[in-house]
């Protein structure tokens, strides 16, 4: 049995992430300072022996004895990481930074939930890991874009230098049951959208595109790259692109609601395309994504249905 530290357990990735690891026999100290996550999400896992919940925010030093790590603590949405941009990046660097030092103390290997963002509004379509990125530094996405940047070369850093086993994958947008109503990221948006008949939010001119991935996928991807010999850092991702018309036309169909579609500004630096080359992953860890758009869209409206 391995004990395993899961920073961000108590949001939508990290939940998901703690109830794997637990049903495969594992114990798991779940560590969240619930800014974007909820003890909600973990509840049905509270009554288990091996689960462990502990306030707790990582820019501040840990102390306990892990044998892996998986480093998932940072709002994930626009809205809510540039709510507090100040707090996002000293998440991720001071994050990272305790982490790895927790990490180097009990040699511990260590994964980080780097992300899609390292890459900007990429010139290069899709996206492979030797893509270097277009990322504006000073604007408004620059906390987490920067931040996530920069805690990828604290990883690299402590590899080369105190030869830490460090695992990193850059996950492109994930979608799923547990996401927060109020999220504010384009699924969960759409999709409460449309059931509650309100209209669904398009910014832009709608053209712009991402490629979103079922989270059950990218949890099986993300624990077959702790068991890997390999830092990465490896794309993780469903290599099917969307527009976010094509999207809201999906959601709208699938839910079978009457909502109409409404036109806002786009958000500065919103990246115009977006879809990942997983040839890597599907190399070093043998996986590729099993869940098509609609089917994890039919699974997700299932549970806003329950909860919404
Ligand atoms: P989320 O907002 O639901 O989860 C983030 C969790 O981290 C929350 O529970 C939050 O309370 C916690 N947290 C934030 N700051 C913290 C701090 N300083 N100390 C302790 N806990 C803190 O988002 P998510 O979608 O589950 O994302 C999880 C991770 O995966 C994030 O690191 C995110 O950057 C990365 N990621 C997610 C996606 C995606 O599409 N879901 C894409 C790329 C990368
Ligand atoms: N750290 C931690 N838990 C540990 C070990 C270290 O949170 O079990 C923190 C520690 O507070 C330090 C950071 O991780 O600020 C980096 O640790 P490292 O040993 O790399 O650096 P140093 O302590 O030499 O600055
Ligand atoms: N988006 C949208 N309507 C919404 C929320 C988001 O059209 O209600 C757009 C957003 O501008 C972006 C895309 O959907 O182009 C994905 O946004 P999200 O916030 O989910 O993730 P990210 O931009 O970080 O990929």
């Amino acid at each position: 049995m391995k004990r395993i530290l899961v920073t961000g357990g108590a949001g939508f990735l990290g939940s998901h992430l703690c109830e794997t690891l637990l049903g495969q026999g594992n114990e798991v100290l779940c560590v969240d300072n619930f800014f974007t996550g909820s003890k909600r999400n973990v509840e049905h896992l509270m009554s288990n022996p091996a689960f462990e919940l502990m306030r707790h925010d990582v820019m501040f030093p840990l102390y306990v004895e892990v044998d892996e790590i998986y480093n998932l603590a940072c709002p994930a949405s626009p809205v809510h990481y540039q709510y507090d941009p100040v707090q996002t990046t000293k998440t991720s660097v001071h994050g990272a930074i305790n982490m790895l030092g927790l990490a180097k103390r009990v040699g511990a290997k260590i994964l980080q939930a780097s992300t899609s963002e390292v890459y900007g509004d990429p010139e290069v379509h899709p996206q492979p890991e030797s893509y270097w990125g277009r990322v504006n530094p000073i604007g408004v996405r620059s906390c987490y874009d920067e931040g996530k940047r920069c805690a990828e070369t604290l990883f690299f850093d402590y590899w080369r230098q105190h030869q830490i086993q460090i695992r990193v994958v850059r996950i492109f947008n994930t979608y799923g049951p547990r996401m927060h109503p109020d999220d504010g990221r384009v699924v969960s948006n759409f999709i409460v959208q449309a059931l509650r008949g309100e209209p669904i939010t398009i910014y832009g001119d709608g053209t712009q595109t991402r490629s979103f991935c079922y989270v059950d996928d990218l949890i099986e991807a993300m624990i077959r790259m702790m068991a890997k010999d390999c830092a990465g850092p490896i794309n993780i991702g469903n290599p099917g692109e969307f527009t976010m018309l094509e999207l809201a036309q999906r959601v709208l169909e699938l839910t079978g609601s009457k909502s109409e579609i409404v036109f806002f500004p786009l958000p500065a630096d919103d990246p115009r395309q977006r879809r990942p080359d997983i040839s890597v992953a599907k190399q070093v860890l043998g996986w590729e994504p099993k869940i098509a758009l609609d089917e994890g869209l039919i699974r997700t409206i299932r549970y806003f249905e329950r909860v919404t």
